[in-house]
């Protein structure tokens, strides 16, 4: 298993490695700052840089399909490494971030509209999450003053792990049940924006919500008769 720093501390460039594994689908470390695609966040891209010098682009982070080992992905043409190789890797920080900002203001979606979320996308440029609603006529204009407000609250985001069993115990203790929580490791991980939103989440964010910037509402789609597709926007 890999240790995933970006699980607790979301703002980690950089650390050292070392590799654990190489297969046909990449290449796996004993700890890694690189986020694996899930949750409708992308992958993390970024360097491994070995210590003999060689830099290997890396093109996504995944997990391997039935596994779950966490993989970076070399872009074409890359050096390969070799198993107990020394690393340092590094992500693509700004791209990162702007996943950071947007996953932050779909919690702040979720928080704003009424109704499951049945799925959703992380974009640097544009996010989305589809609600299961009725044609409520929703006002893009009511839902990007809510956001804002939320965004200019400045509302501490922070991140802690309770037990299945204490889950089970305190249903109601998560507001925001969009999605069913990942129960059966034993633990889950809880996003918790103060007075806000409380959910279950495995993505990266931001520290508080201020950092997100002015969110607008684009596009409002139906998909089918429950299905409100909302996609957002960061104007910088
Ligand atoms: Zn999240």
């Amino acid at each position: 298993m890999t240790e995933e720093i970006f699980r607790d501390n979301a703002y980690a460039k950089t650390c050292e490695a070392t590799v654990t594994q190489v297969n046909e689908f990449g290449i796996q470390l004993d700890r890694t700052v690189f986020y694996a695609a899930g949750g409708g966040q992308p992958g993390d891209t970024g360097v491994l840089r070995s210590a003999n010098g060689a830099e290997v682009v890396i093109a996504d982070t995944i997990h391997e399909m039935g596994t779950g080992v966490h993989l970076h992905v070399p872009a074409e043409g890359a050096p390969t490494l070799t198993v107990g190789e020394a690393v340092t890797a590094e992500i693509d920080w700004d791209r990162r971030y702007a996943h950071m900002r947007m996953h932050s203001g779909l919690h702040l979606l979720c928080a704003v509209i009424e109704g499951g979320v049945t799925g959703g996308s992380i974009g640097a440029e544009k996010s989305r999450l589809d609600f299961d609603l009725p044609d409520t006529g929703l006002d893009k204009e009511q839902i990007t003053a809510d956001l804002n407000r939320l965004v200019d609250g400045d509302h501490a985001m922070s991140m802690r792990w309770i037990t299945d069993d204490e889950l089970a115990a305190n249903p109601d203790m998560v507001r925001t049940m969009s999605v069913k929580p990942p129960m059966g490791s034993g633990r889950v991980r809880l996003i918790d924006i103060t007075d806000v939103d409380l959910q279950p989440c495995g993505g990266t964010h931001v520290g508080r919500t201020g950092e997100i910037g002015k969110l607008r509402v684009g596009k409002i789609e139906n998909k089918g008769r429950h299905n409100r597709r909302i996609n957002i926007h960061i104007d910088e």
